[in-house]
């Protein structure tokens, strides 16, 4: 975002690009990015609105209308692609840190967002430049060519949140880019830095002007007007329940494609089978710890709902919240760390209010439920909350109906096969699962009977590019990844051409 006219001071909070230039808000507003590990700001950067939007939403319309990018010959795109991912690569280090103050993970998960996002790039570059340029149709006659070919949507408006918030922009600007779209990004107003650089390597990467720009600035109006604006065809959302509703709501206006990747509330279910052995044991559990919490939670297809088979219950929810009370909180920057601060005040709040709840509800609490003490790797002022694991939860209680969104682990019980599909359907959310057996045929019998976007057989969290990622029921509409991530931004176009024209004599005058 270097521009040489302004001083460093200046340039800090020209966060906003538009038309190829790095601009401050319209309105002069900016606004601190705050580190979670210690609620002190690290960066200013725009805090755009409504005409920010406008003009970056023009930039997009001019170079979808009238510039090269959705004509380039899609050998060219993936190379652009390509670049991409070897800058990112370049960049790993200076991101990954980005990326951990910014969302308050460790700088390792950082790092491995980063290695995901140029993976993302270099699948999207791969799946278009591997691809038939169109598919013949078949016309049941040799005067008839018939072909149906894809086209890019146009302006693509893309909307992010701050759990993953390189990651998620990514699924999202590689595969609009690959088809040929242009783009404006709001990514979330407390976790915009990676995505702002990310913007500065598409640019060093070749780009052409106006093809990708972005609004920082907050949901409320920088996102509405995006939802809302008719000059945008497509919005993909990705985030809350919530917000994606309104999100839905304000494009229905002007009928514009939606994508919609939402909460969940995802279940870990594990027979008595999978803890037959020690190993099967150790590995069940260590693996329940991570789905729960890894980041802290902050994962929308975090586990946060264990259900176990009653008669291992008791061992393995002991074991659980042993090693829950061990995993090292701090900073994630500190050496040593393995989980880092809640993303914000707001978000602890929300986690302690739902932990009362549970407890009034009549839950056990095994381990955590507070705020940790305060050390040197670990300010007073960071937004910690220790893993918590509630045991004795049931299906009622708000704890595990609702997305938590913190390190919050329910643990509920079955006896049967029947009851443990039940337990984990019984969600109005369906965006990932899991299921832990050593028998195979159950297995299979249960991931086919699961409601959810992905089923986990012996495993946890693992997505792969090249495999849709989406949910069933209120977790969203459409998918990210995988062909049907590509699909997303493309129009089909039928293209019927008749080969030996003659008149049809319908009307006999
Ligand atoms: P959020 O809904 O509060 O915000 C997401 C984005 O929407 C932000 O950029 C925000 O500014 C914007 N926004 C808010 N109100 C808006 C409005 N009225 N119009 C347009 N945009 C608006 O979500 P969050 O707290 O940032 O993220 C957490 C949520 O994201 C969780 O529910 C999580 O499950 C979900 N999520 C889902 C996936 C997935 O793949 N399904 C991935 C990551 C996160």
């Amino acid at each position: 975002m270097a521009n040489s006219t302004h001083t460093p001071a200046e340039q800090a909070h020209r966060t906003i690009h538009a038309g190829g230039e790095w601009l401050a808000a319209s309105s002069g507003a900016t606004r601190e990015i705050l580190d979670p590990a210690d609620a002190l700001p690290f960066a200013v950067v725009a805090e755009g609105d409504e005409k920010d939007t406008d003009l970056a939403v023009a930039a997009a319309r001019r170079a979808f209308d009238a510039g090269d990018w959705p004509h380039t010959p899609v050998t060219e795109r993936a190379a652009l692609l390509r670049r991409v991912a070897d800058l990112l690569v370049r960049d790993r280090e200076k991101l990954g840190l980005l990326e951990s103050r910014d969302a308050g993970k460790t700088v390792e998960e950082g790092r491995v967002d980063i290695d995901c996002v140029a993976d993302a790039f270099r699948y999207f570059a791969d799946l278009v430049a591997g691809e038939a340029p169109g598919r013949v149709v078949d016309a049941g006659s040799p005067d008839i060519h018939s072909v149906v070919v894809h086209e890019p949507v146009g302006v693509c408006a893309m909307i992010t949140p701050w759990n993953y918030p390189l990651l998620q922009a990514s699924w999202k600007i590689a595969p609009a880019l690959a088809a040929g779209n242009t783009f404006v990004i709001k990514p979330s107003e407390i976790t915009p830095m990676t995505t702002v650089a990310l913007i500065d390597l598409l640019v060093e990467a070749g780009l052409p002007t106006g093809v990708a720009n972005i609004v920082t600035g907050p949901g409320h109006t920088v996102g509405a007007r995006l939802a809302e604006h008719p000059d945008v065809d497509l919005v993909s959302f990705t985030g809350g329940l919530v917000s994606g509703t309104k999100v839905a709501r304000a494009a229905a206006v002007t009928v514009k494609k939606v994508a919609l990747e939402l909460g969940g509330k995802n279940p870990n279910v594990v027979f008595a089978d999978a803890c037959e052995t020690e190993e099967g044991f150790d590995t069940a559990v260590d693996q329940a710890l991570n789905a729960a919490f890894i980041h802290s939670g902050q994962v929308c297809s975090a586990g946060g709902r264990l259900i176990v088979e009653e008669s291992v219950r008791e061992r393995f929810v002991a074991e659980l919240a042993r090693r829950a009370q061990k995993i090292r909180l701090g900073r994630g920057t500190e050496d040593g760390v393995e989980c880092g601060p809640l993303v914000s005040e707001q978000q602890r709040a929300k986690t302690e209010d739902y932990v009362a709840s549970a407890l009034a509800e009549g839950a056990e609490l095994r381990c955590g439920g507070k705020r940790p003490e305060p050390s040197p790797q670990r300010p007073e002022s960071g937004y910690f909350y220790e893993p918590t694991v509630l045991d004795h939860c049931h299906r009622e209680m708000r704890v595990v109906r609702e997305e938590v969104f913190g390190p919050v682990l329910t643990v509920e019980t079955f006896r049967t096969e029947d009851e443990a599909v039940a337990l984990a359907n019984d969600t109005e959310y369906g965006l990932a699962g899991a299921v832990w057996t050593a028998d195979a045929g159950r297995a299979r019998r249960v991931a086919g009977r699961l409601r959810h976007g992905t089923v986990w057989i012996n495993d946890f969290h693992p997505y792969l590019p090249q495999a849709e990622w989406g949910g069933f029921g209120k977790s969203g509409v459409g998918r990210e990844l995988g062909p049907a991530g590509l699909a997303e931004y493309r129009e089909s176009k039928h293209v019927y051409q008749n080969l030996a024209p003659k008149p049809v004599r319908w009307f006999s005058g």
